[in-house]
C-alpha cells in the first residue's frame, strides 16, 4: 500500500530490505563503524558542524529529551496546531512552567509574537515548531531566529519532524540547539527511530540541569556517541535504512532534494487551489504536505476506500478537530512529481473533479 499520508510515509522496498539485515551485538566494532558512519553521514545531510544523534524512540521521545535537558523551570511554547500544543503539553508533564502563544490553525507563529512573549517573561527555551503537520502550515523560522539572537541564554529548541531532509534547514546559521525528527516521516523510513541535532549550548545547559532522567540523558547521548556507542540496545534495523537512505539522499543531492519536495508540493497546491482551497494562511504553506480546506465537502473517508480499492493507496483525512473540515495529502520522502500528478488523477476519477 502506499501511503499519502503526513506519517509514516511510504517507504521503497530497498529501505525494507536494509531493515531485514541480522542483528549486530550493539558493543561490536562492526556495529561501532557502522553508527559513527551514519552520525557523519547526517552531519553532512543537515549541512552542521553539531553533533546528530539517533534515539530509539519516536520523535516524541526527543521532545521530552528537549524540555528535561534544555530547561531549568520555564519555557516558552509557540503553539499553532495539534503537534506544537502537544510539545507545550510535554513539557508541563515534564514539570516545567509553560508560557504559551497560541494561534488559530492555519495560522502561523511569526517572529513579532515571538519578540512580545520574550519581553514579557523570562524562559530557559523557546519551543518552536518549524512544521505543524496538523495544519500544513511552515513557520517562519528565520525570523524567529533573528528575535532568538538577543536573548542568548534562551535555547532555541525546534521540532523539524516533518521537515527535516525534505524542507532545508540550516541549523547553525539559525542558531538552533536541538533540531528533532522522526525517520517515518521526510526521511522515507518506516517508523520506530528518531533524529536529533544537539550544540555546545543544548550541552551546557543539560550540564547545570541535575535531574535528566536515564534514557533521554542528553550528556549520555555524547558521550556514548563519542565511541560510536548507544546508551541501550539501539533500533539496528532503523540505523541500517538510515544508513542506506542517507547515502541515497547525498547521492541526490540534499539541494536536488528540497527542489523536488518543492516542486510536488506546488503541483498539489495548483491543483488543491483549484479543487478546493488552501488551509493554511498564503505564504506559510509546507512543502512535504498540503492541508486542503474541504469546501466541497467530499466524504474523506468514502475517498478512502475507493483509493484503497483500486489503487492500494491513502490520503489523510483532518487531523482533530478539523476532521471533516480539512484533509491533508503528503509528498516527502522519496515520493516523485510523477506519484503527485498519479495521485491527483485518481482522486479526480473518484471525486468527479
Ligand atoms: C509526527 C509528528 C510528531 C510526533 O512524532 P512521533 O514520531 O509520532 O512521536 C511531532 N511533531 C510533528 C510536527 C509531527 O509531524
Amino acid at each position: 500500500m502506499k501511503l499519502f499520508i503526513p506519517g509514516p510515509i511510504w517507504c521503497r522496498d530497498e529501505v525494507l530490505k536494509e531493515m531485514a539485515k541480522q542483528p549486530l551485538g550493539h558493543r561490536s566494532k562492526h556495529f561501532t563503524t557502522l553508527y559513527l558512519g551514519v552520525l557523519e553521514k547526517l552531519k553532512k545531510a543537515l549541512n552542521t558542524q553539531c553533533d546528530v544523534h539517533v534515539s530509539t524512540s519516536s520523535g516524541s521521545g526527543v521532545w521530552e529529551l528537549a524540555v528535561r535537558n534544555c530547561a531549568r523551570k520555564r519555557v516558552l511554547s509557540c503553539e499553532c496546531g495539534a503537534f506544537s500544543n502537544k510539545w507545550g503539553d510535554v513539557a508541563e508533564l515534564n514539570g516545567r512552567e509553560v508560557v504559551r502563544i497560541k494561534v488559530e490553525p492555519g495560522k502561523a507563529v511569526k517572529a513579532d509574537m515571538v519578540a512580545d512573549a520574550l519581553k514579557k517573561n523570562q524562559v530557559d527555551a523557546v519551543l518552536y515548531c518549524h512544521n505543524e503537520t496538523s495544519t500544513g502550515v511552515t513557520n517562519p523560522i528565520a525570523a524567529v531566529a533573528e528575535v532568538m539572537r538577543d536573548y542568548p541564554d534562551v535555547l532555541f529548541l525546534v521540532d523539524a519532524v516533518s521537515s527535516l531532509t525534505g524542507i532545508e534547514l540550516d541549523v547553525d546559521k539559525l542558531g538552533i540547539d536541538i533540531a528533532l525528527a522522526s525517520v517515518q516521516k521526510a526521511f522515507g523510513i518506516p517508523p520506530g527511530a528518531a533524529v536529533f541535532t544537539a550544540s555546545p549550548r543544548a550541552y551546557a545547559r543539560a550540564k547545570e540541569i541535575k535531574d535528566r532522567g536515564y534514557y533521554f540523558d542528553l550528556l549520555a547521548f555524547k558521550s556514548n556517541a563519542e565511541k560510536g556507542q548507544t546508551l541501550v540496545t539501539p533500533c539496528e534495523p532503523h540505523i541500517y535504512a538510515l544508513n542506506y537512505q542517507l547515502d541515497a539522499m547525498l547521492a541526490e543531492g540534499m539541494a536536488n532534494r528540497y527542489s523536488r519536495h518543492k516542486q510536488m508540493a506546488e503541483v498539489v497546491r495548483d491543483w488543491a487551489r483549484k479543487n478546493y482551497a488552501l488551509f493554511p494562511e498564503k505564504g506559510f504553506e509546507s512543502n512535504t504536505l498540503t492541508c486542503a480546506t474541504n469546501t466541497r465537502n467530499t466524504d474523506i473517508s468514502a475517498l478512502n476506500k475507493e483509493l484503497l480499492a483500486k489503487h492500494d493507496c491513502v490520503i489523510s483525512d483532518g487531523y482533530g478537530e478539523l476532521k471533516g473540515k480539512t484533509f491533508r495529502i503528503a509528498h516527502m520522502g522519496d515520493m516523485q512529481v510523477s506519484d503527485m500528478r498519479q495521485l491527483l488523477q485518481w482522486i479526480d476519477e473518484i471525486v468527479g473533479l
